[in-house]
């Protein structure tokens, strides 16, 4: 990709890498097309609502410690992240660390969207500078000063010497973009733009991109055996540590979702390899990961060692549990990052995927090559039935009833809730570490087991309540989607 960090904003997905929301076909023909470059994202007539990349970027930003986040929006807006500052603070909690990061809205009114209100954000952001003392600032858009198009960039310029801290503009008006993790992107831009700095000298030292580093401890201890240190990103990071992360040896991520932009930044700006191979999830997964990990860093004969001595451990358990998992049949709904990463999973464990649904698909990654994962399910002629449907409940509630699977997987509760009470079992994916190497897939698979193994709750859960969807809608032909999507261009609903 072309980085340029002279300019504050960031290209949407679609615009950048060719993301679409809306398909309906198998995982080969999404890849093939991707491949030759056919592919086409379709629209919908009706849409379910989706969430606002702001909180994403929001949720990234505010997770780093010390620094002041001032949201230029109406309060409704600046609202949406509210959830985001809270569990930062748990995380913090968690950790025995205080993070101090500040949230600031400008509660803009319908006055100030008619005249503007740049000299508000600029008394607002030097009054916020004086009162906290923050580390950095982080000035964010809505799609109010977006439509209105406030110079935000403006006021950031203006105050830059007075605050003394690193200060950036962050455009996340969430009417920019369909794909909630283009907010990823934008926070990735601004720590580039803003934080980072050139290396001064390399260092043992591993940038680990994830949400909330729930297995930190383990992490650390694993890459002990190998002399690195990881580097937690965003949760919990300071600014210093941020500064430095040019001169770490290798970036990798828990989702490629996450981590693609600041990977292949932090790589194109300043050389830090960016580790491209399928996630740690699963054996598969995590033997890839820990092999690529060896080869970038020079530690291929130590990540050899460490295999060899887990696989001892944790192989015969797997396999044993595997038997009685073979056979078993799920539907999933994930963002890309992990549907395809589950389902590699799933296959590994013997778990037949009928149908997987992306709430976002990346056609190509900033460097132009297929999502790995995607690659990996190919090479190994796995196929199944696949949509992208960004969160359409309406469309898994029709997939479900059709095919009534053993299982729902999902990392989103909402989507999650009306399997279960449409009578499917269904294991919320929430923890990102929840499938992470030999110990998290071993556990996972015993997770599955326990979903189906006592399926009374669904079930009645299921006898009593009344769910909003007609039998008309059931009714309705998901697999004929596809054939409306090829000879109109747009998906019927
Ligand atoms: S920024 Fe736009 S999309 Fe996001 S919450 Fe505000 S109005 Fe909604």
């Amino acid at each position: 990709m072309a980085l340029n960090l002279n300019s504050s904003n960031v290209a949407t997905r679609e615009n950048r890498i060719g993301s679409i929301t809306g398909y309906i076909g198998s995982l080969s023909d999404l890849a093939d097309q991707s491949n030759r470059g056919t592919l086409k994202g379709c629209s919908r007539c009706f849409s379910q609502s989706s969430t606002c990349l702001s909180t994403c970027a929001l949720g990234q930003l505010s997770a780093i410690r010390e620094v002041a986040i001032i949201h230029h929006g109406p309060s409704g807006c600046s609202a949406a992240s509210a959830d985001a500052y809270y569990l930062d603070k748990v995380m913090a909690k968690k950790r025995g660390i205080t993070n101090n990061t500040v949230y600031a809205g400008t509660d803009m009114n319908e006055k100030d969207t008619i005249f503007g209100s740049a000299e508000s954000l600029r008394r607002i952001i030097l009054e916020v500078n004086q009162r906290y003392s923050p580390e950095a600032i982080f000035v964010t858009s809505s799609c109010a000063t977006g439509i209105i198009g406030e110079d935000i960039d403006s006021v950031v310029d203006d105050v830059r010497e007075e605050v003394e801290v690193p200060i950036a503009a962050v455009h996340c008006e969430g009417f920019k973009s369909r794909i909630w993790a283009t907010g990823f992107d934008i926070s990735d831009h601004a720590v580039l733009s803003s934080i980072v700095q050139p290396p001064k000298q390399k260092r043992d030292t591993i940038n680990f991109k994830n949400f909330y580093e729930s297995a930190r401890s383990e992490i650390i201890d694993i890459f002990s055996n190998f002399d690195l240190e990881p580097i937690f990103l965003y949760c919990n990071s300071t600014i210093e540590e941020l500064s430095h992360i040019s001169e770490s040896l290798a970036t990798t991520c828990i989702c490629g979702t996450l981590g693609n932009y600041l990977g292949n930044g932090l790589e194109e700006k300043y050389g830090v390899p960016y580790i491209r191979s399928i996630n740690p999830l699963g054996i598969a997964g995590f033997e890839t990961w820990l092999r690529e990990i060896g080869k970038v860093t020079d530690r291929s004969e130590a990540a050899e060692k460490y295999i060899e001595a887990q696989r001892v451990i944790y192989i015969p358990k797997i396999e044993e549990i595997k038997k009685e998992l073979k056979g078993l049949k799920a539907v999933l709904g994930m963002g890309p990052g992990y549907t395809f990463e589950v389902s590699r999973v799933l296959n590994e464990l013997g778990i037949e995927v009928v149908w997987a649904l992306a709430w976002h698909y990346d056609k190509k990654y900033e460097n132009g090559d297929v999502p790995p994962s995607m690659e990996y399910l190919l090479e190994n002629e796995v196929d199944f039935k696949a949509s992208v449907a960004d969160q359409q409940n309406y469309e898994v509630m029709n997939i479900l009833n059709k095919y009534q699977p053993d299982l729902y997987l999902s990392r989103h509760p909402g989507s999650t809730v009306w399997a279960i009470k449409n009578g499917t079992p269904a294991v919320y994916v929430a923890d990102e570490y929840m499938i992470f190497g030999y110990k998290h897939t071993l556990e996972f698979a015993q997770s599955i087991l326990e979903s189906i193994h006592n399926r009374s709750f669904e079930k009645n859960l299921a006898r009593r309540v009344k769910l909003p969807y007609t039998d008309w809608w059931y009714q309705q032909n998901v697999d004929e989607f596809l054939e409306e999507v090829k000879s109109n261009g747009k998906a019927i609903r």
